[in-house]
């Protein structure tokens, strides 16, 4: 069990929740970060005393630092700032909940420095996966999924060698607008694409699940986190989301995990592995489960998931222009400027134009990020 954890994006829903498991298990929180100040940021100053808070934007990092002058925390900022929180020596453990390659050279500081990567930024991998795995390999830091379909994978493959892994099966429940055709979504509003069947999350993931988009980048992390070729990952779509994902074994055996639509669960086993602690949450009723049904991805309607599995073959720069493109549109699409539809034509779009670079370093994939956001905001943000 990790001693001490820094929490990267701690204001925000997975950040928030990995706050409330930290003080259930007695962990200490050393580090926080958010891209402002907030009201909540202060409140989570006070209460867990962390020794360092960064705050991305240099002018509220100022502000932040004259508001909680009184509790002796050191306010950092910037990029510098985040690394710092991620790979200084207050922790042994990094959440990494921020959204967005900004949360990539952090997670390679704290991969460097041999910390345990609680990962919850699904950039992290879809951007920069060969490099990232590469240099876990290297610093034999461990890398834990935060997601709940990557945990789910993470735990049935444990004990297990890599050559018993015939494919992984990773589940989604479908999103809100499951078996209805991309044609009858052109009216969809944010309100309706935030409501979640299932899962209680951010808003930009929310979206992604309704897009499938999500399923898509979940697709790509598998390839990188478990070193598995696009082949040899299956999305079942099934509805229930009670198993969170399996694997099929060589001699046909499938291990499933199940539990409750809980992410407190996949965010505590990441701080206590390899031990498991009792939790705060309910427990799964196999008495109050109808049943467990199953379908085949409808990738007709769900063209961003399509999208995502075809820049999981090919590679490069790809998934990171898709990435950054979809994450664009969905914020254009949440502030009203952009229909529900347009979001996959902004990354398709966007891999369209900006073309595929193969092996990129870190600046090229940097680089490719800004530029696809960019492409979207004059091409679609009229
Ligand atoms: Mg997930």
């Amino acid at each position: 069990m990790v001693r001490s954890v820094s929490i990267l994006g701690s204001t925000g829903s997975i950040g928030r929740q990995t706050v409330a498991v930290a003080e259930h298990l007695g962990i200490r929180v050393s580090a926080l970060s958010a891209n402002r100040s907030t009201g909540l940021l202060e409140e989570q100053v006070r209460r867990l005393r962390p020794e360092l808070v960064a705050v991305y934007d240099e002018a509220a990092a100022r502000d932040f630092s004259i508001a909680v002058a009184d509790t002796g925390v050191r306010i950092v900022s910037g990029i510098g700032g985040l690394i710092e929180a991620a790979a200084g020596s207050h922790c042994d453990c990094v959440v990494t909940a921020v959204s967005g390659a900004i949360g990539l050279r952090p997670t390679l500081a704290a991969i460097e420095q041999k910390k345990r990567i609680a990962l919850a930024n699904k950039e992290t991998l879809v951007c920069a996966g060969d490099i990232v795995m590469k240099r876990a390999l290297e610093s034999e830091a461990e890398i834990v999924p935060v997601d709940s379909e990557h945990s789910a994978v993470f735990q049935c493959m444990t004990g297990r060698k890599k050559d018993e892994l015939k494919r992984i099966l990773l589940t989604g429940s479908g999103g809100p607008f499951r078996g209805m055709k991309r044609s009858e979504l052109e009216d969809v509003t944010p309100e309706q694409a935030v409501r979640h069947p299932k899962w209680n999350m951010g808003a930009k993931i929310s979206v992604d699940s309704a897009t499938m988009m999500n399923k898509g980048l979940e697709f790509i992390e598998a390839m990188h986190l478990f070193s598995v070729k696009p082949a040899d990952i299956q999305v079942v779509v099934h509805p229930q989301s009670v198993i969170h994902s399996m694997v099929e074994l060589v001699d046909g055996t499938v291990i499933a995990q199940l539990g409750v639509q809980d992410m407190g669960l996949p965010i505590q086993l990441a701080l206590t592995w390899p031990e498991r602690c009792p939790s705060m949450f309910e427990e799964l009723d196999f008495f109050r489960l109808r049943e467990l049904s199953f379908e085949a991805p409808d990738l007709v309607n769900t063209p961003c998931l399509a999208l995502a599995m075809e820049m999981a073959v090919a590679g490069g720069t790809g998934p990171c222009v898709m990435s950054a493109a979809n994450e664009r549109a969905v914020h254009m699409f949440l502030e009203h400027r952009l229909g529900f539809n347009r979001i996959y034509d902004c990354a398709a779009a966007a891999v369209e134009k900006l073309g595929i670079i193969k092996d990129p370093d870190l600046d090229t994939i940097i680089d490719a990020d800004s530029a696809a956001r960019r492409f979207v905001e004059e091409e679609f943000g009229k």
